[in-house]
């Protein structure tokens, strides 16, 4: 492990942990949240934590903002344990999903205050407030009070607060949701550009895969508490480790091995890896149901004598129009075939 002060390169390891779990409540009525927690966050990565409502994402970034202390397991930040560090004194800082800015304060002081507390000197921290409000576009806004700016621009208020000290890791829990489809999708692009630019290692919380996979260097798909697969988003999409992650990521197929005389087995089959067959396919079906999704269209067929039914998804333009009750056959390549164990 490294001693304490030196600071890793772009690609080292700058978070660790070590069989890390939670556990809430008494002896009597305690609930295990996370469990058997094992991987590393490389310095410069934007590392998306995904997983369901409940899964315990929340409770991870707590324990590394310090906000919550692990049951058993360690934390650590370059090398250094943190379990004695106190949130204030680590390198790390967090963009609550509330914003959590000072009202009666401007723009300017909200993202002044945490270098005042750090005592920067006056021209150094006017110097550097500015280069941050230049960052996240808000240099026309300084003197406003939040309530004079749109939720988007309270957003961007929060993250310059966050990112003046220029902290070792920035934790974002869920900062997405709150907003409308399209400014959602600018702000994708928003945060990729303030992480590529300032160098700053992100860890985000999100439920939305499409957010995972858009936005990440490497997710951790976490489910019941515990971190089931980490990889590129490539990756966790075409090579997933579990039928969990499969259907999660992009709702693939999973299809019982037995049909294949594959036992214990699954068969992932990605929606748009499958086609229909103008002569006999793999499999013969009957369509079940059809979902317009402006450029895509996605059909579903019943096939294996009613007791699966197999989502497709192509391009509208060149996928062919079907109705409800016809009788296809269903082709796939066998390289988009994807075994796992169940
Ligand atoms: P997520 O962010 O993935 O939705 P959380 O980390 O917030 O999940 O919560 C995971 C589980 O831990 C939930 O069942 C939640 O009720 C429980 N939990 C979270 N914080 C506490 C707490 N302070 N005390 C007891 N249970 C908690
Ligand atoms: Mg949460």
């Amino acid at each position: 492990m490294r001693r304490e002060g030196q600071a890793p390169g772009k690609g080292a390891e700058l978070v660790r942990l070590v069989d890390v779990s939670k556990t809430f409540g008494t002896k009597e009525a305690s609930h295990t949240v996370l469990q058997d927690v094992n991987f590393s966050i490389v310095s410069g990565e934007f590392f998306i934590l995904l997983g369901p409502s409940g899964c315990g994402k929340t409770t991870l970034l707590r324990l590394l903002g310090g906000f919550e202390y692990p049951t058993t397991g360690i934390i650590a930040l370059d090398g250094v344990d943190l379990s004695n560090v106190a949130p204030h004194r680590r390198p790390i800082n967090t963009v609550f999903q509330s914003y959590a800015l000072f009202p009666h304060m401007t723009v300017r002081q909200n993202v002044a205050y945490g270098l005042r507390m750090l005592k920067w000197p006056t021209d150094k921290l006017n110097a550097r407030v500015s280069e941050v409000l230049e960052l996240v576009r808000l240099s026309q806004f300084e003197g406003r009070r939040p309530a004079q700016l749109s939720g988007g621009q309270q957003q961007r208020v929060a993250l310059a607060r966050a990112l003046a000290p220029s902290p070792r890791l920035l934790l974002l829990d869920e900062p997405l949701s709150a907003l409308d489809l399209k400014l959602r999708k600018g702000m994708q692009a928003e945060l990729k550009r303030l992480q590529r630019e300032t160098g700053i290692t992100f860890v985000l919380v999100t439920h939305d895969q499409e957010e995972a996979l858009a936005m990440a260097d490497r997710v951790a798909v976490v489910d019941g508490g515990r971190v089931l697969q980490i990889g590129p988003p490539e990756d966790v999409y075409t090579k997933p480790t579990n039928p969990f992650v499969a259907d999660f990521i992009g709702e693939a197929n999973l299809v019982a091995g037995e049909l294949f005389g594959r036992p214990g087995m699954v068969l992932a089959l990605r929606q748009e890896s499958l086609t229909f067959s103008p002569g006999p396919g793999r499999m013969r079906g009957v369509v079940s149901a059809i979902t317009f999704l402006g450029s895509d269209i996605l059909y579903e067929v019943k096939v294996g004598e009613g007791q699966t039914d197999l989502r497709m998804r192509g391009r509208r333009e060149t996928t062919p129009k079907l109705d409800v009750g016809a009788e296809v056959f269903v082709d796939w390549a066998e390289a988009s075939e994807w075994w796992m164990s169940k």
